[in-house]
């Protein structure tokens, strides 16, 4: 069922954003950098809808899975991270960009609540409507500009198993939960050591064989899985030494990895590989890669990954942007596409802001023409490896590269500080830091005052 919000006061220019992640935060930086003052004198209205209510800072998931970091550090609730917009916890469910709708279901709409923009947002004492009996009630909303930012996922369904029993740490919560387990695991002082599979050779696979290694310590065996012939594929042609300094890292760690081999299938206890060996593992991390989130529509003018491919200043169409992992971005001097990663997808949204705000003065849009800085990875603290313009670091200077380019882009100053202060605690105490205070889990951020804001906004 379809409800169409219309009328009323309505700004004169809206603005959707898709997504929470890197893509939107930077593009909506980059609209309020630029056209700021039309945000917040209501010309323009900017609306974000997304299914998770805050934007998750991926880059530190090893430190906070090696016990280094709490998670609550890589959590920014969206409504303090874009103050100007309106944020709608639900799912984006279709695009339609010739009437410039998109179609979307609210998270309490999916979770059997009773929440009904149109009229209130009291969720659990208003009667309910037909249409809130509904769990997937569908709502509309129109555009005059779309950002898609909806990013990728690791393909669960692929591997039987994966998603009942593994984890792929997009969701949130993995991450802590995760932590914990680990956690526990090294504590236990049982004779079994408890064995964690790591599936994928890349940079996020290495990142998170080696920060659990380093929090399990002795009682928790990591095998890292990867089906090509060596790890870091992606790192290995170009810096060879980097690559080399990443196995030494893991060796150190005491990771064992299994190349050539696929993660096939995954149980309670066990994970099984596809030359036919079975690994003892009640916990499985898979970073097999990723695809892109599909949100219907725009179909002829997707890869085919199924990334929305872009035009050089970024639109897919006229009125819809896309940039990050859920878009096909060719980069402006090699003409491949660029890698699905955090400085690709920030570096996108910005110019996307950018272009929102060119558009809104009646200016020509401006190709996209950001041309990469480099990649690093971590293993604990002072032990990185870090390629900037081609030239690689090792250690503590690679180390403090990365950490400077990660904190001057975490969308919360406070929690960058928090983070520095994390990690010279850590430099003076060692694992026996005294715990940073602060809750373990980001309070969720509640979407139904925004909802109401919007509804507000659209209602006669
Ligand atoms: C564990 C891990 C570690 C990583 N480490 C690094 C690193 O060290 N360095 C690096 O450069 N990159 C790293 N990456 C990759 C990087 O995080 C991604 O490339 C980046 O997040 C892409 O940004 P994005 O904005 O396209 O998507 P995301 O940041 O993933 O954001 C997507 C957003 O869309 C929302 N969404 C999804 N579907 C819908 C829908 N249908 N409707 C509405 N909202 C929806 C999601 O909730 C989320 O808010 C890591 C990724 C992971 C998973």
């Amino acid at each position: 069922m379809t409800t169409l919000v219309r009328g009323g006061h309505r700004a004169r220019y809206r603005v959707v954003l898709l997504g929470g992640g890197y893509v939107t935060l930077h593009a909506y930086a980059g609209l309020m950098r630029h056209a700021g003052r039309a945000v917040r004198a209501g010309d323009v209205q900017v609306v974000v809808i997304s299914t998770d209510d805050a934007h998750s800072f991926h880059g530190f998931t090893g430190e906070v899975l090696a016990g280094l970091l709490p998670y609550d550090r890589t959590r920014t609730p969206l409504v303090d991270a874009m103050p100007h917009a309106h944020v709608v916890l639900g799912r984006a469910t279709a695009i339609d960009a010739d009437r410039r709708v998109v179609r979307y279901v609210l998270a309490d709409d999916e979770a059997g609540r009773h929440v009904d923009p149109q009229h209130d947002s009291d969720s659990d004492s208003g009667s309910h409507s037909d249409a809130n009996s509904d769990p997937h009630h569908e709502r509309v909303l129109d555009y005059d500009a779309l950002v898609v930012g909806t990013g990728g996922r690791e393909p669960a369904t692929a591997v039987p198993g994966l998603a009942e029993h593994g984890f792929t740490l997009r969701a949130p919560g993995d991450i802590a939960v995760l932590t914990e387990r680990v956690r526990e695991a090294a504590a236990h002082r049982g004779l079994r050591r408890h064995t964690v599979v790591v599936a994928g050779g890349g940079m996020a696979g290495v990142e998170m064989a080696a920060a659990v290694a380093d929090l399990g310590g002795a009682r928790v065996r990591v095998e890292l899985v990867h089906s090509g012939d060596a790890i870091l594929p992606e790192l290995r042609d170009e810096q060879p030494r980097l690559a080399r300094r990443a196995e030494q890292e893991l060796r150190r760690l005491g990771v064992r990895v299994r190349l050539g081999v696929r993660l096939a299938s995954v149980t309670e206890d066990h994970a099984y590989l596809s030359d036919g060996t079975s690994l003892p593992a009640t916990t499985v991390i898979a970073t097999i890669g990723q695809r892109p989130v599909h949100v219907p529509g725009l179909d002829a003018h997707r890869d085919p990954r199924g990334r929305l491919v872009t035009r050089p200043d970024l639109a897919v169409v006229d009125g819809v942007w896309a940039a990050g992992d859920a878009a096909c971005v060719v980069h402006p001097t090699t003409g491949e596409p660029v890698p699905a990663n955090a400085l690709w997808a920030i570096k996108g949204g910005e110019h996307v802001g950018r272009n929102l705000a060119r558009t809104l003065r009646g200016r020509p849009t401006r190709p996209f023409a950001y041309r990469g800085l480099g990649q690093a990875a971590s293993f604990g603290v002072g032990r990185s490896i870090s390629e900037l313009y081609g030239i690689p670091f090792t250690g503590w200077v690679a180390w403090v590269l990365r950490l400077t380019f990660f904190l001057r882009f975490m969308p919360s100053r406070r929690k960058a500080a928090q983070v520095v202060t994390d990690f010279a605690r850590h430099a003076a105490h060692g694992r026996n830091a005294p715990a940073p205070a602060g809750p373990a889990v980001a309070e969720p951020a509640v979407a139904e005052p925004a909802v109401a804001d919007l509804a507000a906004a659209r209602t006669a």
